[in-house]
């Protein structure tokens, strides 16, 4: 078979690689600790489990309105209205299948051959991937452990040139956990505004942060306009098997991002819409005690990590990600994916998984028990341990 070439310009999410390899290792009997997956263990809320019942007993099995049914655009009009502290329009919301599409329908209506999208690296890996994907240039915009994994501003705005089309930013961030301040936001929106440039903000991991509040670049002066807001249900409902996002954009931006929808899905299933809007306007409880087990997660395994030789952790601010540096065991990021998954039974992520700028740090995922954390801990100390004494 021969495959169009622009099926040769599209990455991949490694995630998903090392989980078959960690299933393959469980297949043979051994046992692994999942760190590397970066979805909440925690189940969705019975509230928002029994609001999709509802709909789907109420015939809510039908195609719905691409953009979304107009209930659940209200209801994330006002929500980022209030959160964001900005106007919003339902007609400014698209309803899609998740985070992800967001990031696939925005890059694929605004870049094109020539121009060139600004990305955090280390960053999600599926900015890169569609990037290259439309065939437009990716400028990545390094994050280092020296400043928090924030963003150097200077460095960004080194960066940008007569074709920059879009910057990409993401707060808190995976896989860092980095988060950018409030000055940061403001000399990025300085930037985009100056040069004219849109700006996508991934802010799905708005609502697991643990110092402060969250700052929204759509907020500022003059931002809103050139904003798209990339948000979603999976991370902070845990609903990622639901397959429920959106975005929040400007007006004129919504019927193309639609267009996109009409062209591939048809529409975001219907019951979990109205699964959605629960999520939204329903208790909020079981969420923010969600957010309390993983901040006490992230203190127990960012002070284990510190605690074994040749690793030293920053203590993220946000998400549910730690990033290590690894660089003083002597071994490169894949090569302890690779040692960890095998010789510890810890499946955890090459921090190049999310770029070039990862090298010499492995991303893991602190969405698991403190039991189990623990006991990755233990079993890392241990194999380095035996390594540096063969
Ligand atoms: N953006 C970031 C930064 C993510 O980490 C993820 C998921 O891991 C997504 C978007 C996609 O979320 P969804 O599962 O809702 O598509």
């Amino acid at each position: 078979m021969k495959l169009a070439s622009r099926m040769g310009r599209l990455g991949t999410e490694t995630a998903f690689e090392v989980l078959a390899a960690a299933r393959a290792l469980e297949a043979q009997g051994k046992e692994i600790i999942h760190l590397e997956i970066g979805e909440p263990d925690f189940d969705t809320p019975g509230n928002i489990i029994e609001a999709a019942c509802r709909a789907l007993r109420s015939g809510k099995t039908h195609y719905t309105p691409a953009a979304g049914v107009p209930e659940l655009r209200q209801a994330i009009a006002k929500y980022i209205a209030s959160t964001r502290g900005i106007d919003v329009s339902p007609d400014q919301v698209v309803v899609v299948p998740g985070g992800k599409p967001i990031m696939f329908y925005v890059i694929m209506a605004l870049a094109e051959e020539g121009d060139e999208v600004i990305y955090p690296n280390p960053g999600f890996p599926i900015y890169e991937s569609m990037i290259n994907f439309v065939g437009a240039k990716p400028v990545p915009m390094p994050l280092r452990e020296a400043n928090g994994f924030s963003c150097d501003v200077h460095e960004l705005a080194s960066l940008v040139t007569e074709r920059t089309k879009l910057i990409i930013i993401n707060s808190p961030a995976n896989p860092t956990g980095g988060v950018l301040s409030r000055d940061d936001l403001r000399a990025i929106a300085e930037i985009a505004r100056e040069r004219d440039i849109m700006v996508m903000a991934d802010e799905i991991y708005s609502r697991i942060l643990y110092e402060g509040e969250f700052a929204s670049i759509a907020s500022l002066p003059g931002m809103a306009e050139r904003t798209i807001i990339l948000e979603g249900f999976s991370k902070t409902y845990a609903m990622t098997g639901w397959r429920l996002g959106y975005g929040v954009m400007p007006l004129e931006l919504a019927p193309h991002i639609t267009r996109l929808m009409v062209n591939s899905n048809s529409c975001t299933a219907a019951f979990t819409q109205y699964a959605g809007v629960e999520a939204l306007t329903g208790p909020q409880d079981a969420s923010a005690r969600m957010v309390e087990a993983f901040r006490e997660r992230r203190d127990v395994i960012v002070e284990g990590l510190n605690r074994i030789p040749g690793i030293r952790c920053l203590k993220p601010k946000g998400a549910f990600y730690v990033f290590p540096n690894i660089e003083a065991t002597g071994m490169g990021s894949k090569e302890m994916e690779q040692f960890l998954l095998h010789e510890a039974g810890v499946a955890a992520l090459s921090g190049t998984s999310f770029g070039a700028y990862g090298e010499g740090f492995l991303r893991l995922s602190y969405a698991n028990s403190v039991e189990n954390i623990n006991k990755a801990l233990n079993r890392i100390d241990d194999s380095l341990a035996k390594l540096r004494r063969r």
